[in-house]
């Protein structure tokens, strides 16, 4: 979608990416749980309930309105490249990946928000990309603290292992 998008693009948009980031969430809260990491798939299902909880109030904020189709691109999180698509998921095993997968899927959210609250011709649409720009940092932020005390497997991290993207 272009970011000079409508109200309803907009809604259908944030719908799909928290049903999306939803989806994903509860992924690796059952591979952490797998790998018999209790902790690290707690805060998973944790960020999984909250997104839920955010794309039903937005299902509540559009009502009657009636919203379009969007194309997976437009939405599914990304792997890094080196991961090589969904066989390389494997390497998500070690939490410390994991969290930095998601915290960069959380950055791609927040920069969505920020540019449509930024391209906004729509007065309630910046409102709402501005405040889901904000509740997208705080999930960065949340993640980076997760990172911060999960310590840094040895086998390399292909996708730039030393700069964390400042929120
Ligand atoms: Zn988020």
């Amino acid at each position: 979608m272009t970011m000079r998008a409508t109200l309803p693009e907009f809604l259908a948009h944030a719908i799909a990416m928290e049903q999306e980031a939803a989806d994903r969430y509860l992924e690796l809260a059952d591979m952490m749980e797998a790998h018999h990491n209790d902790a690290v798939s707690a805060v998973f299902r944790d960020m999984c309930r909250y997104s839920e909880m955010h794309r039903d109030s937005i299902r509540a904020r559009v009502g009657a309105l009636a919203l379009p189709k969007l194309r997976a691109w437009e939405y599914r999180w990304r792997t890094p490249p080196e991961v090589g698509g969904e066989e390389g998921f494997d390497y998500l095993m070690e939490p410390y990946h994991a969290l930095r997968y998601a915290r960069s899927n959380e950055m791609r959210s927040m920069k969505f928000y920020r540019a449509a609250a930024a391209d906004a011709q729509d007065a309630e649409l910046r409102r709402l990309a501005g405040e889901f720009a904000e509740e997208e940092k705080e999930h960065v932020l949340a993640l980076d603290a997760w990172l911060a005390r999960t310590p840094r497997p040895s086998a390399p991290f292909a996708e730039d292992p030393e700069a964390v993207e400042p929120v």
